[in-house]
């Protein structure tokens, strides 16, 4: 038996109590197995990190052959909350490779101070299957560890022979899968054929018990249909158990479930969606390590998904945006995180500046809900796609086809461009206009379903240069001499955001006629 030492991890105990026993036991069914229990103890003492070092600790133990079961608790001083110590467990699987990590086995956070692993079922946020015998690591998260450091102490009981369940908790199996999912309602394709684009409605982060929700997986996607909306994406902590619940991405039911992840560093979050079924995106990243988030971002656009920053402005702590010169590698960006507050206010005027600097990052909207008294699409993000997939749905994202509101049925809002004489070259949200240094731009702006005391601004390279009270409905005229963006705002008599469109861009140039020869094919609608 060995401990690995880091700068963070000082030895004090290493007392491995080999406590086994062999013979019939009882067990909660009331009938006697032969099991054998191994049983690890150990104490470690992890010393507060310091800005720029790793936030983890890995404590390894030996694995025998034969293993069925696993369990694993750990305890330490919490000292008012000056100590917040996350859990996680590797596999003997484990290597070093940063771009193909393997053996990873499941992550709790600091929601549970015990977890289990057997061949067939698992902790929610754990992964059932083979105990393979070797060298397993645990993996301590210094989320937040007190001056004068602080010790843990871990144990491991390893069952040989026929597994014993003993939690009452909720557990997962391998054969759960799509079986467990709840009915759905047929997917509804609708709306208009071909290349033309419709609206749909979704949330795009929440969590389940197999993180730090309180709804399980069957729940979210049965409160998701009941309330309309066409898509969510799941989105643990650090973590894919989830991921063998939601049926297959070419379900026809509704609503479509996307698998996803929450990156959650000690210095910011974020969001993958559109996961295969199983891809555990490692999290393990430094707080301002700008490197390392970005090759997260490329892990996760490899395997063809979309990754987002979360609440960039979020009140907890490590919950805030660390790594700003990454963010040119990301699809997205949540700039509004719940119900609205300062935090969303300040993830504007972020987003804003990136636009104005040229840069193009979609902005979206999401519940984070992680139970029901946070309703989903609370606030919602529509994407604008011909038809109800998830490879439509990222794509959407990808090219900004995205409107957020604050409930899923309202406001409705309606934002196209075109050059005043060329209806034929009118474009939606997230599209390009093309027109001639100093033709006239016709905007399009409809907007329903709000209170009449509402305000709509249209806003262009971070000014807004027009407001409409009440509920607009007319074209608006704007002449354009260089390259800008519009976008649409709505806000109740308070400044609550009740609507926000990602920008429609007009590209400008002297002459039209080479523009039209490059004009990208945009969506019709
Ligand atoms: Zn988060
Ligand atoms: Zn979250």
């Amino acid at each position: 038996m060995h401990i690995v030492f880091n700068l963070f991890i000082t030895f004090i105990v290493n007392s491995m109590v080999l406590s086994s026993h062999l013979g019939p036991v009882a067990s909660e069914t009331g009938q006697l197995k032969n099991v054998k229990t191994l049983t690890i103890d150990r104490m470690v003492h992890l010393a507060a990190p310091g800005p720029n070092d790793s936030r983890y600790a890995y404590v390894p133990f030996e694995v025998p052959s034969g293993a069925t079961r696993m369990k694993v608790s750990y305890q330490y001083e919490r000292a008012g909350g000056a100590n917040t110590i996350d859990i996680g467990i590797f596999d003997a699987r484990l290597t070093n490779s940063v771009s193909h990590p393997k053996g990873f086995r499941g992550w709790s956070g600091g929601r549970r101070s015990e977890f289990f692993i057997s061949r067939d079922e698992a902790t929610p946020g754990y992964l059932p299957g083979e105990i393979h015998a070797g060298t397993w690591q645990i993996i301590l998260g210094l989320y937040s560890v007190a001056p004068a450091g602080v010790d843990v102490s871990l144990k491991v009981e390893l069952e040989t022979g026929k597994g014993v369940p003993s939690t009452a908790e909720r557990t997962i199996t391998k054969s759960e899968g799509a079986s467990s999912e709840p009915q759905r309602a047929k997917l509804n394709q609708g709306g208009r054929v071909g290349k033309s684009i419709r609206w749909w409605r979704g949330d795009l982060h929440m969590h389940t018990i197999h993180s730090d929700g309180d709804w399980t997986v069957a729940e979210l996607i049965n409160s998701a249909r009941e309330r309309g909306l066409d898509f969510i994406c799941i989105t643990e902590h650090n973590t894919s158990s989830h991921h063998a619940e939601i049926a297959g991405a070419g379900s026809t039911l509704r609503p479509l479930v996307l698998r996803g992840e929450e990156i959650t560093t000690y210095g910011g979050h974020a969001n993958a969606f559109g996961l295969p079924a199983g891809t555990w995106i490692d999290f393990r990243v430094t707080p301002k390590d700008v490197a390392r988030i970005s090759s997260v971002a490329a892990e996760v656009h490899k395997v063809g998904a979309l990754i987002s920053i979360n609440h960039p402005f979020g009140h907890c702590g490590g919950c805030s945006w660390g790594y700003d010169s990454a963010i040119q590698n990301f699809d997205a960006i949540e700039i509004w995180n719940g119900p609205w507050d300062l935090s969303d206010e300040l993830a504007v005027k972020m987003w804003d500046k990136l636009l104005q600097s040229g840069q193009r990052i979609t902005a979206i909207a999401s519940s984070d809900s992680h139970r029901s008294n946070s309703p989903l699409g609370q606030p919602t993000t529509s994407v604008g796609a011909s038809n109800l997939s998830q490879s439509s749905v990222l794509e959407a994202i990808r090219r900004g086809h995205v409107y957020l509101t604050s409930e899923i049925e309202r406001p409705q809002v309606r934002f196209e461009a075109q050059p005043e004489s060329k209806p034929r070259l009118r474009r939606t949200i997230g599209d390009e206009v093309y027109a001639v240094a100093g033709e006239t731009v016709l905007l399009l702006i409809v907007v329903n379903g709000t209170p009449p005391d509402a305000t709509t601004s249209l806003i262009s390279n971070g000014e807004v240069i027009r407001n409409f009270a009440g509920q607009p409905t007319s074209p608006i005229r704007i002449k354009v001499e260089k390259d800008t963006y519009f976008r649409m705002e709505v806000r109740d008599k308070n400044k609550t955001m009740l609507a926000l469109t990602n920008p429609i861009f007009v590209k400008v140039k002297r002459t039209l006629r080479r523009f039209l020869a490059r004009v990208p094919e945009a969506s019709s609608f």
